[in-house]
């Protein structure tokens, strides 16, 4: 039974004898170096990159600032076209590798390694992707080391990755067996990227999430595996950041495996990204991971405190992860509130208040920035905003929304500037507020303005219900519905769009009103969580200074329409004030240069010196 215990904290190499210890050391040794000399090069040449890159973004933004374009160069697309517009060849599908390097510096660097279930661009599904890139590259650029460790899922363009590399091949604990295991090494968008890569069925599929294995036991794999790797090659950040309840496990396996093993220095931070998904598990789950699911289940480490008393009670991996780690962060101040009086962790989270923080999201600068941005027809800034007309017009043909008139000199139809055009760029889930966007198509055709959805669903039912609006709208003047997920289109609407509509029922912080902003686009969003944080209604007249969209409070229909009325009215009636609002809210700094400090902060007072 002992042994049994023992196998699971250790992988075979720690349980042979002692002279196979040794040999197997040396080689774990070996390999750590071999990991380190790679480790370092990369480190090197993520650097020289991020420098020659950088010069590259200074001469972009440069040779764009008098955005000069012909629009007679412009190849006009049509809904007829063979291929669709957002699906042409982009010189570099992986947004702007460059970290910026004209930041200020902190004075005493640390080593953070991210362990996630989603990295944008190569495994993006919403906001989690891009939260963790941008924050990676923030605390890149103020002169940390970042890693990111990543599942190395089957549907991963491996074109995307730079310098792609096997380092490691270790074992890591499953369900009593030692799973044979690859570590990959290779760079995105600048940040140094660990693959792991199981030899079992786990991460394979066409997509980051719903493949045909267990996905609560693959994260469980995934978090130890991470874990192993750390022990395997000797690495010892300073923190770990872990991320939703797909990592939530790892903070336990921590404290009470690795730690007592050889990782004696990083402390675990958890950033929440929502509530929502608390990662329910059973005991026996749990177990498989080599903890015993058993002792977690008490309501003051990981029991689910609503499945108390029933038979079998649950566990919560988010839970746990709250209760084990130094540092628990949500992703805005409102949404932190709002979780500490309703939904059933709240009681957790008043337990950890002192630990628990809210820090709003930022976005990256430079992969949304639409000075730059290689999926633009036209670049355009808050200086010079005529690019955004150009692709509104070229967005409208290419999906054949009514853009009547012709092209006179480099001036769009008035036709364009006339209508409003709404996009609402979504996962379609609950969260978003479904019955808010299929109302919202109905108001925005009468009044006589244009919208296009682009929303992703996995849910059999609510794609019924917006293939039905689709075809019911699709041949129409005025609406689009494109069903599907796609980075370069979202970066065409962005740009494209008059405004930008986030109904959420709930909202933790939202990127899509941000992005929207950088991209001149006006929000129109419902008030709560992080959106609650980041816009301010035009028409209150107590808060001008900070006015900057349109705002509701209700769930209801009518709610969402004194919003949107409103925003259509303004944009028709008050044209000056709409495009200083639009100049505004490009200037406005929602980035992570602005917010990650507070991250820093957050590290800072949790890390050790040893
Ligand atoms: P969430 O994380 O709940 O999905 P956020 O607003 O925080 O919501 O982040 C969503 C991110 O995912 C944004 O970058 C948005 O542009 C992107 N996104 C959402 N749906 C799609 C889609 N169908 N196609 C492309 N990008 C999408």
């Amino acid at each position: 039974m002992e042994c049994a215990t023992v196998c699971k904290f250790c992988s075979p190499i720690l349980l042979s004898p002692r002279s196979a210890v040794v040999g197997k050391r040396k080689q774990q040794l070996s390999n750590h170096t071999k990991f380190k000399f790679c480790y370092s090069k990369f480190k090197i040449q993520a650097i020289h990159s991020a420098q020659t890159h950088l010069s590259s973004e200074v001469a972009a933004e440069k040779s764009q600032s008098s955005t000069d374009f012909a629009i007679g160069e412009l190849v006009w697309p049509s809904p007829s076209d063979e291929i669709p517009f957002w699906k042409k060849n982009f010189p570099s599908w992986g947004v702007n590798p460059e970290v910026p390097v004209d930041i200020k510096k902190d004075s005493d660097p640390m080593h953070i390694i991210h362990i996630t279930a989603e990295m944008a661009p190569i495994a993006k599904v919403g906001g989690l992707g891009d939260v963790v890139t941008g924050l990676a590259r923030a605390c890149l650029s103020r002169g940390h080391t970042v890693d990111i460790m990543l599942p190395f899922y089957e549907c991963i363009q491996k074109q995307q990755i730079k310098d792609l590399k096997l380092v490691t091949t270790y074992n890591s604990y499953h369900d009593g067996n030692w799973i044979q295991t690859n570590a990959y090494h290779g760079v995105v968008s600048g940040i140094s990227v660990i693959f792991i890569e199981p030899s079992n069925q786990f991460f394979k599929g066409q997509n980051v999430y719903g493949g045909s294995y267990n996905e609560l036991e693959a994260y469980l794999f995934f978090s130890r595996a991470s874990l192993e790797w750390m022990q395997v090659t000797g690495a010892q950040p300073d923190i770990i950041h872990v991320h939703e309840w797909q990592t939530g496990a790892l903070p336990l396996l921590y404290w009470d495996m690795y730690h007592s093993l050889s990782l004696k220095k990083p402390r675990l931070v958890l950033t929440i990204h929502n509530m929502e998904h608390y990662g329910e598990c059973t005991q026996e789950q749990l177990s498989k991971s080599g903890l015993d699911g058993f002792i977690y289940a008490t309501i003051e480490k990981a029991v689910d405190d609503r499945t108390i008393g029933h038979n079998p009670e649950r566990l919560s991996l988010l839970k746990g992860g709250i209760v084990y780690s130094n540092a628990v962060v949500t992703v805005s101040p409102t949404y932190l509130k709002e979780t500490l009086c309703t939904g059933w962790l709240a009681s957790t989270l008043i337990r950890n208040r002192d630990k628990y923080f809210g820090i709003v999201n930022g976005i990256d600068a430079a992969m949304w920035n639409p000075a730059t941005d290689i999926f633009l027809p036209a670049k355009f800034n808050a200086q010079n905003p005529e690019g955004k007309k150009l692709c509104k017009y070229y967005v409208q043909r290419g999906l054949g929304l009514a853009s009547d008139g012709i092209l006179d000199g480099n001036h769009v139809p008035d036709m364009t500037h006339k209508v409003p055009l709404v996009v609402c760029i979504t996962r379609l889930v609950p969260q978003k507020g479904l019955h808010l966007i299929s109302h919202a198509i109905k108001r925005v055709e009468e009044l006589g303005a244009q919208m296009v959805i682009l929303g992703k669903t996995s849910d059999g039912r609510v794609e019924r219900e917006f293939e039905g609006l689709a075809k019911l709208h699709n041949q129409g003047p005025s609406i689009r519905i494109l069903l599907m997920f796609s980075e370069e289109l979202s970066h065409m609407l962005y740009a494209a769009a008059d405004i930008v509509l986030v109904p959420s029922m709930f909202e933790p912080c939202g990127l899509a009103q941000m992005i929207g902003m950088r991209y001149g686009a006006v929000p129109v969003v419902r008030k709560t969580g992080g959106l609650a944080d980041t816009v301010f209604d035009m028409d209150d007249q107590s808060n001008h200074e900070m006015a900057n969209g349109f705002v509701f409070e209700g769930i209801d229909e009518g709610s969402l329409d004194s919003a949107l009325d409103r925003a259509v009215a303004h944009y028709r009636q008050k044209p000056d004030e709409w495009n200083g609002n639009v100049q505004k809210v490009m200037e406005l700094d929602n980035s992570w240069n602005n917010t990650a400090g507070k991250y820093i902060e957050v590290y800072n007072s949790v890390r050790v010196r040893l």
